[in-house]
């Protein structure tokens, strides 16, 4: 199911031209997206998408649906994606794990990672990800508490044992934290270092750079972490923040940032602004969560979120004076080392 709401203007191919076209490598991997049919989602309760702006957004993207999205925003691009199944408890997620399997098989996705629960045995998950054609695991909070940021541990939902398996399989993980103190929580940080220590071959993705949306915690983050912060890798998902890109830029290796999106989260068009600590979405389109918080005639003027993260992370990494090949990188091959299967 393709969403209706989904239009390309003269507004977005004027703003590709410009600013995206030959500033984007020819060739990207986007390293955070969601893939699924309709029929793994239909158990999701309303109240569950009523309460969560994101899902009201875009939860449905088959990988056909992706390549269409996908050509029609990046008509010169050869583009591709890494896609896991939206992991919420009430999807069909065996199903799903299963259709990202396949689509990878085929071809259609460059990169499928299983969402895996806490309760999966050891067996089960080594023998998915060696018989079917995964290249990582998407663990997530949600498996244990559906709350947004809940204050659970990272082992609650991805046990020791799984993480011991990972780094044995030499599979990465694609990590989102929990906790509403987001990266910088004490816990967060205790155990990420704790992680470190105990699994220091395990490559692991912190997902939307650590659910830093503002600089107020990625400023934290990063003094907190200390040396081990470049330990991990980081995916820009959904960070559209410049401030953050430069700090990103500025205070990790090129080699550990991962461009990404979190599509089909943001098939619309707007933007963000931000107080110290939290974001407001600027969308044009209509959704129950958007309150239109400026004028008919400045969303008018809106593109594309995506395109508007991408052009905010071009304008840093030139400002930062990235070379091409580095460009490149964070774009496409930092993605090709991480996720190209070792087993
Ligand atoms: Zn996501």
């Amino acid at each position: 199911m393709r969403y209706d709401y989904f239009h390309y203007t003269e507004l977005d191919r004027k703003f590709y031209e410009e600013h995206l076209k030959d500033r984007i490598p020819h060739e990207f991997i986007d390293c955070h997206t969601h893939i699924n049919l309709m029929e793994h989602l239909v158990d999701v309760p309303k109240e569950r998408i009523a309460d969560d702006w994101a899902l009201q957004s875009g939860m449905h993207m088959s990988a056909d649906d992706a390549k269409f999205y996908y050509d029609t925003f990046f008509p010169d691009q050869k583009w591709n994606i890494v896609a896991f199944p939206f992991p919420i408890r009430e999807a069909h997620l065996e199903e799903n794990n299963e259709y990202v399997a396949k689509c990878a098989d085929e071809g259609k996705i460059a990169y499928g990672l299983m969402s895996i629960k806490p309760d999966y045995s050891l067996e089960y998950i080594e023998r998915e990800l060696t018989t079917k054609r995964f290249s990582g695991v998407k663990p997530y909070p949600d498996m244990v508490s559906g709350k947004k940021g809940a204050e659970i541990s990272i082992f609650q939902f991805m046990p020791h044992d799984q993480l011991k398996l990972m780094e044995k399989l030499h599979m990465p993980i694609v990590m989102h934290l929990p906790r509403a103190g987001r990266m910088p929580d004490d816990n967060n940080i205790k155990e990420l270092k704790e992680i470190r220590q105990k699994y220091p071959e395990l490559k692991m993705v912190i997902a939307h750079l650590g659910r830093c949306f503002t600089p107020y915690f990625f400023k934290q983050a990063v003094e907190k972490m200390g040396e081990d912060i470049h330990g991990f890798y980081f995916d820009t998902a959904a960070v559209l923040n410049p401030e953050v890109h430069r700090m990103a830029l500025e205070k990790l290796s090129h080699k550990k940032i991962l461009f990404g999106t979190d599509i089909p989260i943001f098939l619309w068009h707007g933007r963000r602004k931000w107080t110290e600590t939290s974001y407001i979405n600027l969308a044009r389109e209509d959704f129950m969560w958007n309150k239109h918080h400026e004028s008919k005639e400045i969303e008018a003027g809106y593109t594309f979120y995506v395109y508007e993260q991408i052009n905010n992370l071009l304008n840093e990494m030139e400002r930062a004076n990235l070379s091409r090949k580095e460009t490149e990188d964070i774009f496409c091959n930092n993605a090709k080392e991480v996720f190209n299967r070792k087993i």
